[in-house]
């Protein structure tokens, strides 16, 4: 008998949009005529820009010719894509990589909840409250969590970092030793950023005690203000502390295409038992080859596109597409007296909900009420309790509809 990795049975996993959607189909089912406009999910509804989809019908002819056609590529990515990353996500910025340092995959949460496989099973973790669940499941699963405590809603091994509106959702340093830190900016769920200033504080805390930054940018293409940080190499120093991924899924619409990189720069080192410094980026490379067999020739083909100056405009106007739904969102509830955040560098929209309501019950009222559908804060952890999140993803309509019932109907 194959005894199983018992760790995965201390995962509380699934329960959020398990939930959601549980709630939603009874709803639908004692209510089969009502309208539901749905602002809860994560998921882009935008077609690929012209310039992605072009150049993936031409890759795809590359393939239908045995002169051109491609099998296995680089493990790590093909140049044409890592070369324009750098040049246009890094350089642009005043940030040198080399071409080594970047790894094309097929999406940031399985970069972020791979890369911990490098790491010892005794590091310590530390996340954000509330956080993408993504950080605290892998982890769990490899055995970093400990013991689930339902009463604290938290895993005992876990250093929760809490995100209020006291710190303007940005953490406090941790209190105990941590190992690897999670990090998320612009953030999901909360959609705020963090300064400068504020990462800086961080790059200086992971080189005094050792730690790794797990820094992830998924959200970066939305940030519309001078001043935030698009990648933590912008602080000096980030690249011997952290490693930084990003994704194509909410930058171009690729949610369902499956394209994003991850950097891992060659000062980065680890220790090992005996106190030796260990490069993280030979760790990942290995790794990497060892489990995964690259991304998609086409796929990569139609990521490329975005770095043309076509597809950065057509990208750029899908983007202004959702940042508008995000500014209809903000508007609309500010002007109905709610205590709103993110929604400025970040397609999602953080509210408090009226009079301290309990996240599950404010969804239940939107649902029931509005018909409207959002994702209850407390799914992303403790400190979301009494916080509910707006994507704005939605259509356009659809947007334009929810904001019209709130605005009559709260
Ligand atoms: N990281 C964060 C913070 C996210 O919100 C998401 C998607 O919702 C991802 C990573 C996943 O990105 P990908 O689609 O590239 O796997």
């Amino acid at each position: 008998m194959a005894n199983i990795n018992e760790n995965y049975l201390e995962l509380q996993g699934g329960y959020l949009f398990a939930e959601i959607a549980r709630r939603v189909a009874k709803f639908k089912q004692e209510h089969p005529g009502a309208d539901i406009v749905r602002l809860g999910i994560g998921d882009v509804t935008r077609a690929l820009a012209p310039a992605v989809i072009e150049a993936m019908h031409r890759a795809v002819k590359e393939m239908a010719d045995a002169d051109t056609f491609r099998g296995y590529g680089p493990e790590q990515g093909y140049d044409f894509l890592i070369n324009a990353i750098i040049e246009n996500d890094y350089n642009s910025r005043g940030i040198t990589l080399d071409a080594g340092e970047v790894f094309i995959s097929d999406g940031a949460k399985c970069d972020v909840g791979n890369t911990q496989e490098i790491f010892s099973t005794g590091c310590v973790i530390a996340v954000a409250d509330p956080v993408y669940p993504v950080y605290v499941d892998a982890n769990v699963m490899a055995g970093r969590g400990g013991r689930y405590n339902a009463a604290s809603g938290k895993y005992d091994r876990i250093v929760y970092l809490p995100c209020t509106k006291g710190n303007a959702f940005t953490p406090e340093l941790p209190a105990k030793r941590v190992d690897i830190i999670y990090l998320c900016y612009p953030n999901n769920p909360t959609g705020m950023t963090i300064s400068k200033e504020g990462l800086k504080k961080w790059v200086e805390y992971a080189k005094r005690t050792g730690a790794v930054i797990i820094y992830d940018s998924a959200y970066e293409a939305y940030i519309t203000e001078e001043g935030v940080p698009h990648s933590i190499y912008e602080v000096e120093g980030a690249r011997e502390v952290a490693i930084e991924s990003r994704s194509y899924s909410k930058t171009a619409g690729f949610t369902g295409v499956r394209c994003a990189y991850t950097v891992v720069p060659k000062e980065l080192t680890g220790t090992d038992g005996k106190g030796n410094k260990v490069q993280l980026n030979t760790l990942w490379n290995r790794r990497q080859t060892t489990k995964f067999n690259g991304c998609s020739y086409i796929t990569q083909r139609g990521a490329a596109a975005i770095y043309t100056p076509e597809g950065k405009k057509q990208t750029r106007e899908i983007i202004g597409y959702y940042m508008e739904n995000a500014r209809i969102i903000r508007e609309g509830l500010s002007a109905k007296g709610f205590e709103v955040y993110g929604g400025v560098n970040a397609p999602y929209i953080w509210l408090k909900t009226p009079g301290d309501l309990p996240s599950w019950e404010f969804f239940d009222m939107l649902l029931n009420r509005l018909n409207i559908v959002g994702t209850p804060g407390a799914g992303f952890g403790t400190c979301g309790e009494g916080y509910f999140r707006l994507t704005a993803f939605g259509s356009r309509e659809d947007t334009l509809r929810a904001m019209e019932r709130i605005k009559k109907g709260i």
